[in-house]
């Protein structure tokens, strides 16, 4: 049995089985061997694995969930016999927690947090606060992130009661995450006024940390160069937008604003103050009919923007909501899906395309999605 002491985490192995911890005591992730199993802040329990070459995920029911802390935390109790010191003292705080006080948590998030229904994949690991609640817009047809959740925001003296409270709820685990995330789908539609008041808080509660956020084409147009870089020097780092596609009749079928030349020069702005930019595609929306267009006026939007090596274009393999308007409206159209492996493949095709651009890509997979 191996310890890992690191200095914003746990690792605790027997060669087969292995389990992270953050420096509260919380257990991350855990493998038995055979399955994965990741829990987020927010208390759930995901389970990933494998059966006929087909990957499975799912979230685990309530009573599923305890039995897997249940396992982590009988594995812990094993790391302890005959451990030294220093690591005794780590595996107490993990071995201070039971199954209840785990599956707890889960209520102490929501007592902080509405909840948290999307963040870029590579922001999983940073704070999130939310700013705002919701999306301005709403309506884009296949987007049900925010749906019965109408936008507000909170005032200084609530995002600052919230930030604590957080800071509160994570404790010695911020030692494992990096950057503060401004959720929900638009906080970065406020007002300067507004949001340096919210910037001096992320400042104060959570000092010297970059900031990141969602802006859609829409509302970021709106807002002028110089409300770019004033952010940008109170510690806005990059910013994430659902540039969805290139292909303007597709943009507009999806009911969702704006237009690539738009794009184009939204993100010629963001780049020219200095500010880091994730542009994200949804492959295979649109399905068949809008394939090929998809394909070309993303890679022609695309390499119009000035982009850099710091910049990354997400690829997300579209997911249909069928309760969703576009469900609907693409049966009414009678457009055919693009799916399993013929999703996988045009994914693959984009990433291809995209690298050979000299752009950075990566997956963003919704389902895998996890705080
Ligand atoms: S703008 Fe973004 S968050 Fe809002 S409805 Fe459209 S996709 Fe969803």
């Amino acid at each position: 049995m191996r310890v890992l002491l690191r200095d914003e985490a746990t690792t605790i192995s027997d060669g087969v089985r292995v389990a992270s911890f953050d420096l509260e005591g919380r257990w991350m992730t855990y493998f038995d061997g055979r399955a994965l199993y990741k829990r987020a802040l927010a208390g759930e329990v995901h389970f990933r694995g494998r059966a006929g070459g087909r990957r499975l995920r799912r979230r685990l029911r309530r009573r599923e969930a305890i039995a897997v802390h249940e396992a982590v935390l009988a594995f812990a109790a094993e790391a302890q016999k005959g451990a030294a010191a220093e690591v005794r003292s780590r595996l107490a705080r993990i071995l201070s927690w039971s199954p209840e006080s785990l599956d707890a948590e889960r209520d102490r998030f929501l007592r902080i947090y509405a909840p948290i229904s999307i963040l870029p994949p590579d922001r999983y690991l940073s704070v999130v606060l939310q700013a705002t609640l919701g999306c301005t817009w709403n309506r884009c047809t296949f987007c049900s992130f925010y749906s019965g959740r109408p936008f507000q925001a909170k005032d200084a003296e609530d995002f600052r009661a919230h930030a604590l409270a957080v800071r509160g709820f994570l404790g010695r685990a911020l030692a494992l995450r990096k950057g503060v995330f401004l959720a929900d789908g638009n906080a970065l539609a406020l007002s300067l006024s507004r949001l340096t008041g919210l910037f001096d808080v992320v400042e104060e509660v959570f000092p010297g940390q970059p900031v990141y956020s969602f802006i859609d084409l829409y509302t970021g147009e709106r807002h002028e160069e110089a409300f770019w870089r004033e952010l940008r020097e109170r510690g806005l780092a990059a910013v994430y937008v659902g540039m969805e596609t290139g292909h303007d009749p597709l943009l507009a079928w999806l009911n969702k604003p704006g237009s690539a030349s738009e794009l184009v020069d939204f993100v010629s702005m963001l780049k020219g103050v200095g500010l880091g930019v994730g542009l994200i595609v949804m492959v295979g929306v649109g399905g068949r009919a809008f394939q090929s267009a998809h394909r070309k006026d993303t890679l022609s939007a695309l390499s119009r923007m000035p982009l850099t090596r710091d910049d990354i274009i997400f690829l997300s393999p579209f997911v249909e909501d069928p309760a969703s308007v576009y469900a609907r409206r693409r049966a009414e159209d009678e457009i055919e899906p693009i799916e399993g492996e013929a999703l996988e493949a045009e994914l693959a095709w984009f990433a291809k395309a995209v690298r050979a651009m000299g752009l950075r890509a990566a997956r963003y997979d919704i389902r895998e999605f996890l705080y």
